[in-house]
């Protein structure tokens, strides 16, 4: 086997990055045109796909999504991913690794199925054989050969329970129809109409809805994760007075305090 790649699968295992998977730069089908691609190194061969997962346990007063409890995934992921590529830097220095965590270049879904990362369920969502789908994506681009790791060839177990208990009647074959899908809505700006209103009332979240990963089987008996930054400073519960605070260093923070104060309303409000 390919020594570099040896190499690496020693680093990462060593550094605590075991979800990865590799994907050669001529299978990706397209790239999408973000600031971020001009980061691409020139004569990219692979990118290096990375699950980090956020499960974090069960919380009964939780009003916010399961990601958003946890740390801004946006900070912590990006920071994983830049040490990573220094280190990896250093020790094959004749070749260039840049990270990409946000606002990503690449099709993360296709090339985490194609690198045998996870799969896509009915809900749309990448699931790891591991972690589930309670995951998020980044990626490493890097010049340095590698060869291109295998796709697990399996689907979900197509229960439906996703579709059956999607609150938004939201999921089709070939897309999730975001005008109703009941995340979708909680981060939209403006006004939102009566039924969107009832949607957020009987869901009892705040922010985003995690119906479709609920309900998923292939979601039962994960492991908690292993990420100390996303087991540190989690806080399932957003009082009003918090809001101020925490849009600031939350993930839910780019939609600003005026779209959380408004779904808070529509909660806790007689
Ligand atoms: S996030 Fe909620 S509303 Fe959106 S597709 Fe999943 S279950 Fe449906
Ligand atoms: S809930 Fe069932 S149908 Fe939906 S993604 Fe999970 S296994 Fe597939």
């Amino acid at each position: 086997m390919d020594n570099n790649f040896l190499k690496l699968k020693q680093i990462l295992k060593y550094n605590n990055f075991p979800a990865f998977g590799i994907c050669n730069y001529s299978n990706i089908s397209k790239t999408f045109d973000v600031r971020s691609r001009n980061l691409i190194p020139y004569n990219t061969h692979s990118v290096i796909v990375f699950a980090f997962p956020y499960y974090v346990g069960d919380f009964p007063n939780r009003n916010l999504s399961r990601y958003a409890i946890v740390q801004d995934y946006h900070i912590i992921v990006k920071n994983l991913l830049k040490k990573l590529s220094s280190l990896l830097t250093i020790v094959f220095e004749s070749f260039s690794f840049v990270p990409f965590s946000d606002n990503s270049p690449f099709p993360e879904v296709e090339i985490a199925v194609k690198s045998g990362l996870g799969f896509v369920g009915l809900n749309h969502l990448l699931i790891t054989e591991k972690y589930g789908s309670f995951i998020f994506i980044g990626e490493i681009a890097t010049d340095m050969p590698l060869p291109q790791t295998p796709s697990l060839n399996k689907t979900c177990l197509k229960c439906m329970a996703c579709i059956k208990k999607c609150p938004g009647k939201a999921i089709f074959k070939d897309k999730i129809n975001m005008d109703s899908c009941l995340s979708h809505i909680t981060q939209k700006k403006g006004v939102v109409s009566i039924q969107e209103k009832t949607l957020i009332k009987q869901n009892k979240l705040i922010w985003g809805c995690d119906v479709c990963q609920d309900v998923c089987p292939h979601n039962k008996n994960i492991p908690l994760t292993y990420i100390e930054d996303f087991k540190t400073d989690i806080i399932p519960f957003l009082s009003f007075n918090n809001i101020d605070i925490l849009v600031k260093t939350r993930a839910f923070g780019f939609r600003g305090p005026s779209v959380l104060k408004r779904n808070h309303g529509i909660l806790y409000d007689k």
